[in-house]
């Protein structure tokens, strides 16, 4: 059944930037039929909605002046399992960490380097999160979805969706045309222990235990819960920005320049640059304005100090981007969704 909140809803405890703002009214779906129900009432605007997971990706710029659909369909379901791998049905409002520790429990590999990432499981996909060396979509099998537009389900195949880093079709063609209501996700049986990032294995040798997938996911929470703000505590959404990925010729001509700055190969070729480490030779690690800054050991976590308006830290955003540009001539851009 649709769950519908009061008029002029406070966001507050709905986004994890902690910013202040209302909407018209928020509809709790968690089922397709709830989600058929609102789409067609009449009183629904197609033009004028957003769908919400856990508000860990969002920056709300100003009170959002329609319907909000809060996505809390659950369901953990395996569907298919063979001697390998096991395929399973999550619904798109189940909390992305309970995922993880579910299929660690059941000795499953495949999403441990994502332990800790907040939000929901239907967004996953949408910016293909990513941590520690992996991507989500390197588990995902399908997406399945409603389309807005003629309501209907849909069901989108991994190699459908586009992924790239932090991206996806979500991000651009599907952008507010669906609501994802379940990813099917293909886990292995089998140990499929992915430790290329170092500081996992500098933080299992230090534990002296063995390499396994709940080894590899305990290290992970710990690295995290030592390295990034909790959005309990300090308002924040994770990195706000992507790092670049530049070609190779144009990061030659700045290695000349700043012969320390800090840089990945990609597999075709191309160079990743720390944003982090561009934003922190701009001056910006630990500047704060009013509530809005930047934090203190991460240049790459904008953060809401208390009472920040969305603005200021869209601002502060702007500003970082306009130093970052003049210095390295790289235009930074957020990984986190304007609203
Ligand atoms: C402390 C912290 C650390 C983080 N670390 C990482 C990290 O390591 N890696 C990483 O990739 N991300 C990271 N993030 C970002 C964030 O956790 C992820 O992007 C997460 O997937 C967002 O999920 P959510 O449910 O909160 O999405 P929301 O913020 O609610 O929504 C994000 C976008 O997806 C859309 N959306 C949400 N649900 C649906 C749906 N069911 N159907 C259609 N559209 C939908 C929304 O409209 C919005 O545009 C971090 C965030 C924080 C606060």
């Amino acid at each position: 059944m649709v769950k519908k909140t009061e008029a002029n809803y406070c966001l507050k405890k709905n986004n994890t930037f902690g910013i202040n703002v209302k909407c018209n009214t928020l509809l709790r779906v968690n089922s397709e039929n709830d989600i058929f129900q609102v789409l067609n009432s009449n009183n629904f605007n197609k033009d004028d909605f957003l769908i919400l997971g856990g508000g860990s990706n969002i920056l709300f710029t100003k009170n959002f002046d329609g319907s909000i659909i809060k996505n809390e369909i659950k369901g953990i379901e395996i569907i298919q399992e063979c001697e390998e791998y096991i395929s399973v049905k999550v619904g798109a409002g189940e909390n992305w960490h309970d995922l993880v520790l579910w299929s660690v429990k059941k000795n499953l590999s495949g999403i441990e380097n994502l332990a800790l990432i907040p939000g929901n499981v239907g967004a996953a996909p949408i910016q293909n999160i990513g941590a520690y060396g992996a991507e989500v979509k390197d588990v995902i099998v399908k997406v399945c979805a409603i389309s807005i537009k003629d309501i209907t389900l849909k069901q989108y195949l991994n190699k459908h969706c586009n992924f790239e880093y932090r991206d996806s079709i979500f991000k651009h063609q599907l952008k507010n045309k669906v609501i994802i209501t379940h990813v099917i996700f293909q886990l292995s049986k089998k140990p499929n222990l992915n430790t290329t990032y170092n500081g996992i294995i500098e933080e299992i040798e230090k534990q002296n235990v063995e390499i396994t997938t709940k080894s590899i996911f305990n290290a992970v929470i710990k690295i995290r819960s030592e390295k990034l703000p909790d959005p309990k505590v300090i308002g924040n959404c994770g990195s706000f920005f992507k790092n670049p990925i530049i070609s190779l010729k144009k990061f030659e001509s700045i290695e000349k320049k700043f012969p320390e700055i800090i840089n990945y190969k990609t597999k075709d070729g191309k160079i990743k640059i720390a944003a982090a480490w561009m934003i922190e030779s701009c001056g910006w690690k630990g500047y704060r304005s009013g509530d809005a800054g930047v934090h203190s050991n991460q240049s790459l976590v904008l953060v809401n100090y208390g009472r920040s308006t969305g603005n200021e830290i869209l601002e502060l955003s702007k500003e970082i981007i306009k130093s970052v540009k003049q210095k390295f001539d790289i235009t930074l851009i957020p990984e986190v969704n304007i609203i």
